[in-house]
């Protein structure tokens, strides 16, 4: 057994009291990452001496009878388009290929503060754009449940970092699904919290008004105890919220005893894999045998949420993604006349998906279509917005499937983008109104493919959430199932 396969909680606490060293726990992800990288392609950089480095400083902290923080010793894997100071930091580009950023995002920061080691960056979808990292420039990574599958994306290193034990914990990213998905498709447990709760300098942007960061882990318990460190206001971003956080490590050891759990019809209708609802459906009886109460709901514009979230976040991410121009950041290709440079640069340095949004995107948002596109965009997703507004006043969570189906063969939807847009079609309206998701494991496929529950709440609820995941995964020993290396 390895030190990594404690709780975070139990983890810390070793840490903290002296029974297992900072650096052991790197030691023990760094031998994790040489076992699996080759064939997962999880990680795209390794921090293995700065990681090192902060284990020994963390060590000598104890030693001299100091606290080392919530979260002393713990690997965490950091999606790489999340900005780590002075390390490079890709978002999956070759535009960024050898870009390191001057400062640390805030979560970074406030991961570090709590004692938290970054042992590397993850690989995800180029610029954060799709459900597979198979728009990586890096390349694929692969499900460690079945090396023939996608882990999931954009977040996919993160993913496959905790299911194949590498790190008990990494960070990812949600615009549409990004942390959920992959979660789902790995056996993990992972939180999109509300939008605003966590803050977003440092992330590099893809759409922001629907970007969120969230923690990916084994169970909702170490899910709550990150979540404790990465939440609360920040002044660097004006979008942060202002409200309380609440002790959501704490929170989980409450009841859910007439917790009201809505059952959205849309959410069982044709597309749904068999075997996926049949794990969902069980997985909802056990929350009944907690004492929850179930109560139909009706979502009615959530079948709009894949093609409204189509037309919003490539409108922002075109917008987003002009900084990079050849000007700034790190890539440049020469050519004679600056409108060259600019359009050379971008045409090289950008892969193929990320292209198709900002066309797409720049001609949702152009004189003529605007109108069209992006304003009834935004109107229907208004729509989606006020379909939980009044779902929330009659239940307190929604659950659901976080997917479709298992995760999909590596290339299976490579040439047919709808098919992989699709892929979002439970995830994206959680996104579009800012409320806060959650997936966690409630079965396998007959093929031996973990199948990801979904828990939806009102904003700022993420308590509910973790509560009641935490306490399903006191009754169930999904979570605790491990890939065979
Ligand atoms: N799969 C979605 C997309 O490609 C969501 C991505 C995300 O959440 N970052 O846009």
């Amino acid at each position: 057994m390895s030190v990594l396969d404690n709780s975070i909680e139990q983890l810390a606490q070793q840490v903290s009291s002296g029974d297992v060293s900072a650096a052991q726990c790197v030691d023990a992800s760094i031998a994790q990452i040489r076992a699996q990288n080759d064939s997962l392609n999880v990680m795209i950089s390794d921090c293995e001496d700065a990681a090192r480095e902060r284990a020994a400083s963390i060590d000598a902290k104890i030693a001299a009878g100091e606290n080392a923080g919530p979260l002393a010793g713990v690997p965490i894997a950091i999606k790489d388009g999340i900005c780590t100071a002075g390390h490079v930091t890709t978002a999956g580009s070759k535009m960024l290929e050898n870009f390191a950023p001057p400062y640390d995002a805030t979560i970074v920061q406030r991961l570090n503060d709590a004692g938290a080691i970054c042992i590397g960056k993850a690989n995800l979808d180029e610029f954060a754009m799709g459900s597979s990292t198979e728009n990586s420039f890096f390349g694929v990574t692969k499900n460690p449940w079945s090396t023939e599958c996608v882990a999931g994306g954009s977040s996919g290193g993160s993913a496959a970092a905790v299911a194949s034990g590498i790190a008990p914990a990494s960070i990812g990213s949600d615009t549409g699904g990004s942390i959920r998905q992959p979660a789902s498709f790995c056996g993990i447990t992972g939180i999109k919290p509300t939008y605003g709760r966590v803050s977003r300098f440092g992330l590099i942007a893809f759409a922001s008004s629907l970007d969120q960061i969230g923690p990916m882990a084994r169970s909702a318990k170490d899910c709550a105890i990150l979540m404790n460190v990465l939440s609360g206001h920040d002044v660097k971003d004006s979008t942060s919220a202002r409200n309380d956080v609440p002790d959501f490590a704490a929170d989980c050891e409450q009841d859910i005893k007439r917790l009201r759990l809505g059952i959205c019809r849309q959410h069982f209708e044709e597309g749904l894999n068999e075997e996926v609802k049949a794990s969902v459906e069980e997985a909802i009886k056990a929350l009944e045998s907690l004492g929850a109460e179930t109560v139909e709901i009706d979502l009615p514009h959530t079948k709009h949420a894949v093609a409204t979230y189509y037309v919003v976040a490539p409108c922002e991410a075109s917008s987003n993604l002009s900084r990079f121009d050849g000007v700034r950041y790190t890539s440049r290709e020469p050519a004679e006349k600056l409108i060259d440079m600019y359009s050379q640069t971008r045409k090289v340095n950008f892969g193929e998906e990320v292209i198709r949004r900002i066309l797409l995107g720049t001609y949702s948002l152009s004189s003529g279509y605007d109108h069209e596109l992006y304003k009834k965009a935004s109107q229907v997703r208004r729509l989606i917005k006020n379909d939980y507004d009044a779902a929330f006043e009659k239940v307190d969570v929604i659950v659901g499937p976080t997917v479709p189906t298992t995760a999909f063969k590596i290339g299976q939807h490579a040439q047919d983008p709808l098919a992989m847009y699709l892929a979002d079609i439970y995830t994206a309206s959680a996104n579009l109104a800012g409320v806060p998701g959650i997936s966690l494991p409630c079965g396998f496929s007959s093929d031996g493919m973990p199948i990801g529950l979904q828990l939806q709440s009102n904003m700022f609820w993420e308590s509910t959430l973790l509560k009641a995941a935490h306490q399903y995964q006191t009754q169930t020993d999904w979570h605790s199932k491990r890939p065979q290396s």
